[in-house]
């Protein structure tokens, strides 16, 4: 999804802006979505 307010992605450090792609990771934090440890559905 994308944020909906600015945080701070706890896998790289690095903010997260509002409207970038964000995903819950396995710790069920909100991470970018290139950092999350959780792989994607495959078609
Ligand atoms: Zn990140």
């Amino acid at each position: 999804m994308k944020a909906r307010f600015a945080s701070t992605c706890p896998a790289c450090n690095d903010a997260i802006k509002v409207g970038k792609e964000i995903v819950r990771n396995s710790e069920d934090k909100w991470v970018h979505k290139a950092c999350s440890d959780v792989e994607d559905e495959l078609p």
